[in-house]
């Protein structure tokens, strides 16, 4: 035992995340088993409740800073706006390209395994179903520019921050030579935001094991039973997506292994199927793509959040497999063009909506809406949410990270010699110690201000 602790505690980061996955999920089954109130009160609510959600603040904390310094450094150092509107232009088609592919292959899927014909479980009565505010496609547009950029920040609204930044950027390499103590602050900001990551990271195998312990005690296995032809159907689904569509784009497109970049992926997979939120992820994911993948951090810093916010396959394939199920279950023929409407209306409503934990949900009830489905039918399948969202937000960020990687790669941003090295940005976190040296020579700095 005691051996396993040690070599567990010498174990790099991502494996002892991996554990505390395995780990957090036995734990929160068996306490699913022998729920009792004072356990449920006290330990999977109170305690692991506080830590995970201490744990989702922190990284909530690191997602403004890191995306506006890293992004500014990033617009500054392409340094030529042409280059930056093809990445740009370049991320924005892909994504849309992606999702539109994952919704269609859901539907394909949902289509040929039929599920929900036969469902005789419906208690659609008393369910309160979120129904999504409509937004359409122009006023999205529209609110992509920001009236108060302080107040985009504060509210974390990824598309007006990214545009505000670029702007900013933008505006710099206009006045040139005069902004460099803006640059060089801009760089240490970014350097900065960066140590704050690895901080949090540090506790991450905490934070997810008291996250996943939690999701487990309270879910269990026992809601999944009536509706596991749908959870098949989307299993399926999103395994296909990520491991054979978004595989064969990237070693189409840029020779990579596609199991390699997987194995380097697996952290942020991690992250993102502990804490369910795409925008969550963005520091996890960065730190994949540019310390493990190769990516260069002009084309993450842009690709990795602008994903976040409009890019889900996975939420897309579960529109995709939900509409057939619940078309199946009321016996609703939706023809071709239900389809078309589906992929259409998945693939806008991405644009708009955050990466973060359920709304899926809510975009689903703006499909339903649509096609003039009951909207009730969202409960059938609200209870096995969590596990859903869960397993769709991974298949969100590895998303991101397969077009980021994508478009790095073509506009030649992406350093090979980093994705050959298997060892290449392994999180660690020894080098966390404080540097005993600064720290004194900051002592006398202080000591001489306070003297004068
Ligand atoms: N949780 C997902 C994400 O953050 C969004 C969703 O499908 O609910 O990417």
């Amino acid at each position: 035992m005691m051996y396993a602790t040690r070599k567990l505690l010498a174990a790099n980061l991502t494996t002892q995340i991996l554990v505390a996955l395995v780990v957090g999920t036995v734990l929160g089954l068996i306490l699913n088993y022998w729920s009792n109130p004072f356990l449920e009160n006290n330990l999977v609510n109170g305690l692991f409740g506080m830590i995970g959600q201490m744990f989702l603040n922190a990284l909530q904390m690191l997602v403004v800073p890191l995306v506006v310094f890293s992004l500014l450094c990033g617009v500054i150092g392409i340094g030529d706006i042409r280059v930056l509107g093809r990445v740009g232009g370049l991320t924005f088609i892909t994504y849309l390209a992606t999702t539109a592919l994952a919704v269609t292959t859901a539907l394909v899927f949902a289509s040929l395994i039929g599920p929900g014909t036969g469902f005789s479980g419906m208690h659609l009565a008393d369910q309160n179903v979120a129904v999504a505010s409509q937004q359409t496609a122009w006023d999205i547009l529209a609110n992509i520019i920001p009236k108060n950029p302080v107040h985009a920040l504060a509210n974390g609204e990824m598309l007006q921050i990214i545009f505000y930044v670029v702007v900013v950027g933008v505006a710099v390499l206009m006045i040139g030579s005069k902004a460099k103590a803006f640059v060089q602050g801009c760089e240490f900001m970014n350097e900065l935001a960066m140590k704050i990551v690895e901080i949090v990271m540090a506790f991450a195998p905490i934070g997810v094991f008291c996250l996943i312990a939690r999701t487990f005690a309270l879910e269990g296995f026992s809601l999944f039973a009536p509706v596991i032809g749908y959870l098949t159907t989307i299993s399926l689904t999103l395994v296909f997506h990520l491991c054979v569509t978004l595989m064969v784009l990237l070693y189409a497109f840029t020779g990579l292994n596609p199991r390699s970049f997987l194995r380097k992926m697996r952290s942020a997979q991690v992250f993102a199927f502990s804490t369910s939120s795409s925008n969550a992820t963005i520091p996890a994911s960065m730190q994949c793509v540019t310390q493990r993948v190769g990516v260069d951090r002009s084309v993450a810093s842009f690709g990795i959040p602008l994903g976040a916010t409009i890019n889900m396959d996975g939420t897309a394939i579960m529109h995709g497999v939900a509409t057939v199920f619940l078309a199946n279950v009321y016996g609703i023929d939706l023809g071709l063009g239900g389809y078309l409407t589906v992929i259409s209306i998945s693939v806008l409503a991405s644009i708009g909506t955050a990466g973060v934990p359920g709304v899926g949900m809510v975009m689903l009830a703006m499909v339903l809406n649509q096609l003039g489905m009951p909207l009730e039918g969202i409960a059938i399948i609200l209870a096995v949410d969590r596990l859903v969202d869960m397993m769709r937000t991974v298949v969100n960020v590895t998303g991101d990270a397969v077009v980021t990687t994508i478009v790095a790669q073509r506009v030649g941003k992406l350093d090979h010699s980093v994705f050959n090295d298997p060892n290449a940005g392994t999180l660690d976190v020894t080098h966390l110690e404080i540097d005993h040296g600064a720290e004194r020579e900051f002592a006398k700095l202080t000591h001489a201000k306070t003297d004068v």
